[in-house]
C-alpha cells in the first residue's frame, strides 16, 4: 500500500521518457511501475496527456540575501518562487546575507533566518575568505555543501576575494577533508586592466569584462586543483573559451567540474539593447557565436549542469532610472523561469526533457552529493514537477514570486509552463513544509 500514485505519460527518468506510475511511501519513491500496473495506493494522481513529471530541480545556486539584504529576497519569496518553478531543492550562498556564512556561528544565524519558512529544501554554502582558514573545517562539519571564493572583488566588501597564493593554500586546506571550492573566476588583474563599465552602453560593460578575465581564472584555478588535488567547480561559466582547457585537465584526472546558467544560454550581448541594466550580471552575457558554444560544451558534457545564479536586488538598486552598467547591481533574477527558459532553447537545439533534466536535477544532486535528490528512481525523495511542456507563457516581473519586479526575462515568450511541484511526496502549497539540509544527510 502506498501513500500516493502519480500517474504520467510522460516520466523523466534516468532510463528515458517512459508512461509510469510512480508509487511513493513515507516521502520517498517507493515503486516505478508500468503506467497501467497502478499500484495500491491512498491516493491516485492521474496527471493527464499534456505533462510531464521530472524530478524536482536542483538548484546549487541561489543568492537568497536573508539575513541582511532581505528586502532584495528573503527565504520565503525565494523558495516561493523556487517552487514555482519547479525546483525543490535550493543551496544558498555565502554572500550578500549579513553575515556572510565564513563561519559557524554566522551559518546558525541564516539557519534560524531560514527556519519555518522555506516551501523547498534548503542547504547551504560556506565561504572562503581571507582570515576563515581557521573556521573552514567546522563549518564543513556544520553540514555546508562547499565553500565559495572570488577571485576578484565580490561586489559586496564584506566578503573579500582570495589572492592566487591564499586560493592555493585554500585548496590545499580543503583537499585534506574533501571539501569542493566552487569558484566565481574572473582574473582581478585583467578586470583592473580593462576599460571601466561606465554608462548605457552594453557593449562598453562587455569590454570592462572580457573573456580573458574568465580564460585567466579558469586556467589558474585548473592548476591549483591539478597541484593540490582539490576538487573544484567553476561557477556560472560564461566564456566558452575555456572550454577545451577544462575538458582537456578532466582529462589528465583533474577534479574540476563547471555550471553555466540559463541566461548564458538565452540571451546574446548583439541583442540587450543598451541602458537595459537587467541583464547585468558577472561574468557578462556574451555574443551569440559565444552562447552556442556553451551549448555545445552541454551536449559534449563538459558543461555538467545549469542553475540559476538567482542574485535579486531592489529595483533601485538596478538603476533603471539611469540605465547606468557601471552603477546597477551585477545579478540577474531568474529562478522562477530557469526551467521554461532552457527548456524553449534546448528543444530548439534537438534537446530532450531527459537533457533537461539531467543538466537542471541530476547532474547538481551528484556533484555536491545529495544522494537522494535529482531522480525519479527506486529510494529517492518524492521531490517532483509538473510541467506542460508544450504550453507557452509570457513573463511578467510582477507576477513573479521574487521579492522584486525585475527580471532579464520580462516580457519573453517562454515554452513550458510548470503546473506544480511535490516534495517528498506533498503538493508545495499555502504550508512551508520544506527542511534545512546538511552535507551528506539529503
Ligand atoms: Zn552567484
Amino acid at each position: 500500500m502506498f501513500d500516493l500514485v502519480l500517474r504520467a505519460r510522460r516520466v523523466i527518468t534516468p532510463e528515458g521518457e517512459v508512461a509510469r506510475s510512480v508509487g511513493v511511501r513515507d516521502g520517498r519513491i517507493a515503486a516505478v511501475e508500468p503506467f497501467d500496473a497502478v499500484p495500491d495506493a491512498a491516493r491516485v494522481v492521474d496527471l493527464g496527456e499534456d505533462v510531464a513529471l521530472l524530478p524536482g530541480l536542483v538548484d546549487t545556486h541561489v543568492h537568497v540575501n536573508e539575513p541582511g539584504r532581505t528586502e532584495w529576497e528573503g527565504f520565503e519569496t525565494a523558495t516561493r518562487a523556487a517552487a514555482a518553478g519547479g525546483i525543490t531543492t535550493i543551496v544558498d550562498m555565502p554572500l550578500n546575507s549579513v553575515p556572510p556564512t565564513i563561519d559557524v556561528a554566522a551559518l546558525e544565524v541564516k539557519r534560524k533566518a531560514a527556519q519555518g519558512k522555506v516551501y523547498v529544501d534548503v542547504g547551504f554554502w560556506g565561504g572562503a575568505v581571507p582570515g576563515n582558514a581557521g573556521h573552514r573545517r567546522a563549518l564543513h562539519d556544520a553540514g555546508v555543501f562547499g565553500f565559495k571564493c572570488f577571485m576578484l572583488h565580490s561586489g559586496v566588501d564584506e566578503f573579500d576575494y582570495l589572492r592566487p597564493h591564499d586560493l592555493a593554500d585554500a585548496l590545499h586546506q580543503l583537499s585534506g577533508f574533501g571539501a569542493v571550492m566552487i569558484v566565481h573566476a574572473e582574473d582581478a588583474g585583467t578586470i583592473d586592466h580593462a576599460p571601466g563599465a561606465h554608462g548605457r552602453r552594453y557593449a562598453d560593460f562587455l569590454a570592462s569584462r572580457p573573456r580573458g578575465a574568465e580564460n585567466l581564472a579558469v586556467a589558474r584555478v585548473t592548476e591549483f586543483a591539478r597541484w593540490t588535488g582539490a576538487r573544484v567547480h567553476i561557477l556560472h561559466l560564461s566564456s566558452s573559451d575555456t572550454l577545451p582547457m577544462i575538458a582537456s585537465a578532466r582529462r589528465d584526472g583533474v577534479a574540476i567540474t563547471v555550471e553555466t546558467c540559463p541566461h548564458y544560454l538565452t540571451f546574446s550581448a548583439e541583442e540587450i539593447p543598451d541602458g537595459a541594466t537587467q541583464f547585468k550580471c558577472c561574468p557578462p552575457i556574451r555574443e551569440a557565436d559565444n552562447r552556442e558554444r556553451l551549448w555545445r560544451g552541454l551536449a559534449e558534457g563538459v558543461i555538467d549542469c545549469v542553475v540559476s545564479d538567482h542574485s535579486p536586488c531592489t529595483a533601485e538598486l538596478k538603476r533603471g532610472d539611469t540605465g547606468d552598467f557601471g552603477l546597477a547591481w551585477g545579478g540577474i533574477a531568474g529562478l522562477q523561469v530557469g526551467l521554461p527558459a532552457v527548456w524553449t532553447q534546448a528543444r530548439r537545439r534537438g534537446h530532450a526533457l531527459t537533457d533537461v533534466a539531467r543538466w537542471m536535477a541530476t547532474r547538481p544532486a551528484e556533484l555536491f552529493g545529495l544522494r537522494r535528490k535529482g531522480k525519479i528512481a527506486l529510494g529517492y525523495d518524492a521531490d517532483l514537477c509538473v510541467l506542460a511542456p508544450e504550453e507557452e507563457l509570457t513573463v511578467d516581473a510582477g507576477t513573479l514570486h521574487h521579492r522584486n519586479p525585475v527580471s532579464a526575462y520580462h516580457g519573453s515568450t517562454l515554452t513550458g509552463v510548470v503546473r506544480g511541484a511535490w516534495l517528498r511526496g506533498q503538493p508545495i502549497g499555502a504550508e512551508p513544509r520544506g527542511v534545512l539540509i546538511t552535507r551528506g544527510e539529503a
